[in-house]
């Protein structure tokens, strides 16, 4: 094991690589790991050697390099992160740190392969790309010498393999080391089948490389003569995608191996459909089997055009025809980006946009990404994308949601009074489908509203049903455009609230001190044989006689005017501010609130309002509509 040849390959990825801190990285694992060996009994500094290595062929930059050679130390030795980070800085320091914590996840068995063990590998890497790279290569690296370690833990590492780490690098389009895992992995968990497909091809190996050579022979010259400069190869098979194959079509492996499959590539895209409409000449194409991934990428950015042809002796001919740029694209997947922008890093590009559009979509765009949800139960990510905050804070929404959508997500103001919507800095109309990593930004209007028209295109339960009952709660305020406005309670039912030892004489209620409900009062016989109700302060009460006062009381258990509500609100907080400020706008007064924690964390909460008119399942409607507000109801 040599530095010398290990600097070589990176120079000649990455001419400006940092070659002295790589090589400062490489001492100081060297030195951590000094003791220690891996299984196959070699010392433990071959590891990230060989982890470097492959970073090395995916174009990596300096501090990936650096990070690649001290992704262990932090597990396996006595540095800490700080260490790192007093050595080799933050950014290098933060991509050990990340790598570390998808170690700590362990998916011991199939059914760790939950949602919530997914979203911590996804979290720990979600800041930065690089930090998954790194995983990828030493998973890699990993595999390649799983043959030194226990039966059982082979079988558990590569099946975490084949169900995490394989569909991860599918969805970053690192083709090379998607594939390498999975034939590994494969290896370990069907050791039969791996042997009968791998004997098979060899077997046949020589004739089936005659047949692709005169097929590519034939090609050359075809195309050569329409002036189109052209390289064309032969593919070889990863034997996974073959197994896959077989088990799909259900067919042998005799009809699989036969087949030949070529790619070739050109100069430009015009050529890249010369090409087709030369090979479609050649041989006959297989209707339906045609794809265009030029004019329509997949999700993870891969190119090329896909054709299936029947060729001499009845030989099935797999063609794929890109640019050289899309084959180092495809191959490198993410990786290729390094080089493509040039820098040593592009945190915009890798952050946020890329590696969140990447991972949380993976879902939607070939039946392996299907399996692998399945086999991970992962209903929750169903359909689901995130979104960003303009100040980053993620949001989940359903695939095809729309800024209304979000706009509710965050908030039900915010869906009520949203009006406009930028998505990535563009405004765009309120119906337009959000795609994963979009941020998001809504614009408020003080005389916006919901309208009917966005239940045709919302696609949240959430927004639905706030949109609804709010156009509900509009209908009937316009059906009864009498809901009443606060009002005082008329004098003639405050008669009724006082509370009367004796039948007495006719009430009446003063005009100079105009006692309401509430107010401390007392009452005076007057000459005409009338109980007059003061307040207990109003200055004309000195001037009376003491012997024709009455003491009164409000009816407090019979008051018909207080209306007990039950609510049931979530642990937020601010949650029954906004429900007391609800009350207060509307001109209701409150005379007692009481809330008591469950053991569900809920907030079970009495509220005592005054009664002023309003319809009581306006009011709940109103109140449902509160994102704290679980349940809500009228106690009798
Ligand atoms: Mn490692």
């Amino acid at each position: 094991m040599e530095l010398k040849p290990l600097m070589n390959l990176i120079l000649e990825h990455n001419p400006n690589a940092d070659t002295a801190l790589i090589e400062k990285a490489y001492n100081y694992a060297n030195r951590r790991h000094k003791e220690q060996l891996r299984a196959s009994k070699e010392p433990y500094i071959v590891h990230p050697f060989e982890v470097v290595k492959i970073l090395a062929t995916l174009n990596a930059q300096s501090a990936t390099l650096c990070a690649g050679f001290l992704h262990d130390v932090v597990e396996d030795s006595t540095a800490s992160i700080d260490d790192i980070e007093r050595e080799f800085g933050k950014e290098i320091a933060d991509l050990v740190e990340g790598v570390t914590k998808i170690d700590k996840v362990h998916f011991e068995s199939r059914s760790d392969y939950t949602a919530e063990n997914l979203r911590k590998v996804l979290l720990a890497t979600a800041k930065d790309i690089r930090v998954m790279l790194i995983k990828l290569a030493d998973r890699l690296h990993n595999m390649r010498t799983l043959k030194h370690v226990r039966t059982e833990k082979q079988k558990r590492i590569a099946e975490e393999t084949l169900s995490i780490y394989a569909p991860i690098a599918h969805k970053l389009g690192i083709w090379r080391i998607k594939g390498e895992l999975e034939d590994l992995s494969m290896r370990y968990l069907k050791p039969d089948t791996y042997q009968l497909i791998s004997s098979k091809i060899n077997e046949k190996r020589e004739v089936r490389e005659k047949a692709t050579e005169d097929i590519i022979n034939e090609i050359k010259n075809r195309i050569k003569s329409k002036e189109v400069n052209a390289t064309i190869i032969g593919r070889a098979k990863y034997f996974y995608s073959i197994y896959k194959k077989m088990k799909k079509k259900n067919v042998d492996i005799n009809e699989i191996y036969d087949l030949i499959a070529i790619r070739i590539l050109v100069e430009t895209i015009p050529e890249c459909y010369t090409a087709l409409g030369e090979v479609h000449e050649m041989w006959k194409p297989y209707p339906r089997r045609f794809k265009d991934y030029i004019s329509n990428p997949k999700a993870n950015g891969y190119q090329s055009l896909h054709t299936v042809l029947e060729g001499p002796n009845n030989k099935v001919i797999e063609v794929q025809i890109r640019t050289i740029e899309m084959d180092r694209v495809a191959e490198d997947g993410i990786a290729a980006h390094w080089k493509y922008h040039g820098t040593e890093r592009d945190k915009k590009f890798d952050k946020r946009i890329s590696w969140i559009k990447q991972l949380l979509k993976w879902r939607s765009d070939s039946d392996e990404t299907r399996n692998f949800i399945e086999t991970l139960k992962m209903d929750l990510f169903e359909d689901e994308i995130v979104t960003f905050t303009p100040k980053g804070d993620p949001i989940n929404l359903k695939e095809g949601a729309t800024p209304v959508d979000f706009a509710f997500e965050v908030h039900t103001y915010l869906g009520l009074k949203c009006s406009k919507a930028l998505v990535n800095q563009k405004l765009v109309s309120l119906d337009h489908v959000l795609l994963p990593g979009d941020i998001v930004e809504i614009i408020t209007a003080k005389n916006a509203e919901p309208s009917r028209q966005w239940l045709k295109f919302v696609k949240t339960g959430k927004a639905k049903s706030k949109i609804r009952s709010y156009l509900k709660i509009t209908l009937e305020s316009q059906k009864k455009p009498n809901i009443p406005e606060p009002a005082v309670i008329s004098q003639a039912d405050l008669v009724d609230l006082i509370e009367l030892t004796s039948k007495k004489a006719p009430i009446k209620f003063s005009k100079c001190c105009n006692p309401s409900y509430g107010d401390d009062i007392l009452g005076f016989y007057t000459k005409d044989k009338k109980l007059t109700i003061h307040k207990k302060d109003c200055v004309n009460i000195h001037s009376m006689d003491k012997n024709k006062q009455a003491k009164l009381n409000w009816k407090k258990d019979k008051f018909k005017n207080l209306m007990t509500l039950e609510l049931i609100l979530a642990d937020k907080v601010g949650g029954l501010a906004d429900i007391l400020n609800f009350f207060v706008a509307k001109g209701i007064n409150i005379s007692k609130v009481q809330a008591k924690p469950k053991k569900d964390k809920n907030f079970h909460t009495i509220i005592e309002i005054e009664n002023i008119g309003y319809k009581k399942e306006n009011l709940l409607a109103e109140l449902r509509m509160f994102d704290a507000v679980i349940n809500a109801m009228f106690k009798e």
